[in-house]
């Protein structure tokens, strides 16, 4: 693969960037350091004007002033600020109220934000889109209380369509054993399919299993199993490949279904503060997701920033390489962007499929790691080659170590070069291990609720572990000792995609009802400000997107957040109360919490260049 163009080249760079960067990478830093320092003395200008009164104007007008705001804006050159003027999209000027001020001219919406603390925008390290509706049944507890979120979610939806859930663990059942009965009193007729949380078993009613022709006499098939009861009868609880049964009678989504889909799920993410998610389900680069997004992108409909990925494969020929070389050069808009591969190396913990040094307590077994080094090595080789970030799902020390292996050797052969390879989840990663992502510059993908001391954690989790290794699990602190990138995502639909609640757990490592008291191994606790950095300018660097979101900067896009409680003057055992109250992304006012968005002149989008 000849030269691939660096990913860190934008289009919608200011040109004389965008040139440097295209030229040499050297150019480009050195520019962004005269950016830099050109932007401290305009600041120092600025407020040398103040100091005099002068009434020059500047020779821009702004699309909006946001004003008498508590900016946190992540940016250790100016850490605090009151203002955010926004013009095409961008960041025009950011620092007092005052000299915000000076930007408005008659077209200016200027909004008094009354004190409120502004963060950047969200970004979600590690989000899937769900293409499928279904009804969300984390944390349900009881049969009554799924049957009624189905009823909600089934309200408006045709009498002969299939019932759809997400997100039931075993202790929502009677002695912790789900059964179709519990779902035929509701639904006698209707097919219904409830997936897990963890997306390893399903349970279907009756009439599920009759669609599906399930009888006594259906054999398990290969890497599943039909949970039966003392009779041979299929409970309807169907594990592992066993669930594909059922599954594949569900009819896909069509194109529209997507559409609205990606619609409503940016509209539920807007409205917690993301303005950018990345997409880790390793879709192929062809596809129905990839043509809805990319419409919406042409069609400058997007909510959120999208970055998405293809699937790693090891085995990976030229051809492929080059298209999806290709194709990534094709996304570099600030909606949609494409450059990395994603490939799963082990399963999960609770499933005892992560990959360990050492057996899980209690067994023999240490998990079984998806693919050999030597495959690993080749694939990330070539990758790493065409100049493609790679995303290695790895959760067990054992894949982890694997992951790292595999990308230092890739350094060994095509030599150091920007690559930001990462490691998704890297829940219990070797103490060795820790200081090699620094020493390789690779980043560490971690999903902050996946530290949740809940009863799956407490229960399953944390004894499969045993008490040395679960110590170290989801420690986030650990990375930012060893100063490492460290991106936070969520895993949605895995785990939620609240964000205040992610910060909340990494912050106080108990669960919103406070427990265990003192934290689950405290000392794995980060500060706010760490966590708020690792949901806006790590998550943004993972993508490649640091020069352009992530902080609040004069020049970058205008993506941020106003929230109705500051979290920096408030306990920290109540953080997860803390709500957005308007997210705005490339200028434009994605939620306003009470409002419809769109309707109003304050609303009015501006598109970024
Ligand atoms: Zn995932």
């Amino acid at each position: 693969m000849s030269s691939p163009p660096s990913p860190r080249e934008p289009d919608d760079l200011p040109p004389f960037v965008a040139f440097a960067s295209r030229h040499s990478a050297v150019i480009f830093f050195l520019l962004l350091l005269a950016v830099a320092g050109f932007e401290g003395v305009a600041l120092f200008a600025a407020k040398r004007r103040d100091a005099r009164n002068s009434a020059a104007a500047p020779a821009q007008t702004a699309d909006a002033v946001y004003h008498n705001a508590r900016v946190w804006t992540g940016d250790s050159v100016q850490p605090a600020a009151e203002a955010l003027v926004v013009r095409e999209g961008r960041l025009l000027y950011v620092g007092s109220s005052d000299s915000a001020a000076r930007y408005a001219g008659p077209n200016t919406v200027v909004l008094d934000l009354e004190g409120r603390r502004v963060v950047p925008g969200f970004i979600d390290a590690h989000w899937h889109l769900s293409t499928t509706s279904s009804a969300d049944l984390i944390g349900a507890g009881s049969v009554a209380e799924i049957a009624s979120r189905l009823a909600a979610w089934a309200t408006g939806r045709a009498n002969d369509s299939w019932i759809l859930g997400r997100g039931w663990t075993a202790t929502d059942f009677p002695d912790r054993q789900p059964h179709r009965r519990h779902l035929d009193v509701v639904y006698p007729d209707r097919p219904v399919l409830l997936t897990d949380r963890d997306g390893h078993q399903v349970v279907v009613n009756s009439a599920a299993l009759r669609l599906a022709g399930v009888t006594r006499t259906t054999p398990d098939p290969s890497g599943g199993r039909i949970v039966r009861d003392a009779d041979g009868q299929a409970t309807g609880v169907l594990q592992e490949s066993a669930a594909a049964l059922v599954r594949r009678l569900v009819p896909p989504p069509t194109r529209a279904d997507i559409a609205r889909r990606i619609d409503e799920l940016s509209r539920d993410a807007a409205a917690l503060g993301i303005t950018m998610v990345q997409e880790m389900s390793g879709r192929a680069p062809r596809g129905e997701v990839f043509d809805a997004l990319r419409e919406a992108a042409e069609a400058d409909t997007l909510r959120l920033r999208w970055y998405v990925s293809v699937p790693f494969t090891p085995d990976v020929t030229d051809s492929v390489l080059q298209r999806h070389v290709a194709l990534a050069d094709s996304l570099r808009g600030p909606w949609l962007r494409f450059w990395v591969a994603k490939g799963m190396l082990d399963g999960t913990v609770d499933a005892r499929t992560a990959a360990m040094l050492s057996p899980y307590v209690g067994t023999a077994d240490r998990g079984l790691p998806f693919m050999t080094d030597a495959a690993l090595r080749r694939g990330v080789q070539r990758y790493d080659s065409a100049g493609l970030q790679v995303a290695l799902h790895a959760i067990g020390d054992r894949a982890i170590r694997q992951a790292l292996d595999a990308f230092e050797a890739a350094r060994r052969t095509n030599g150091v070069r920007d690559t930001r390879h990462r490691i998704e989840h890297v829940e219990v990663p070797d103490p060795r291990d820790v200081p090699r992502f620094r020493t390789l510059g690779v980043v560490a993908s971690t999903q902050a609720l996946f530290a949740t001391p809940d009863v799956t954690t407490l229960q399953n989790y944390a004894p499969l572990l045993g008490p040395e290794r679960a110590a170290r699990s989801n420690h986030f602190k650990q990375f930012d000792d060893a100063g490492v990138v460290q991106a936070f995502g969520s895993d949605h639909p895995v785990f939620p995609m609240q964000v205040m609640r992610g910060i909340h757990v990494a912050v106080n490592r108990t669960t919103v009802e406070g427990t265990p008291r003192g934290g689950w191994y405290p000392d794995g606790r980060i500060t706010l400000e760490a966590a708020l950095r690792h949901f806006t300018r790590d998550a943004a660097y993972a993508a490649f997107l640091d020069g352009q979101v992530g902080i609040l900067r004069t020049a970058m896009l205008a993506d941020f957040v106003v929230l109705d409680r500051d979290p920096f003057a408030m306990p920290t055992d109540s953080l997860f109360t803390v709500q957005v109250e308007r997210t705005v992304v490339g200028g434009r006012t994605s939620y306003l919490r009470g409002a419809t968005v769109g309707a109003s002149p304050a609303e009015r989008p501006t598109r970024p260049r």
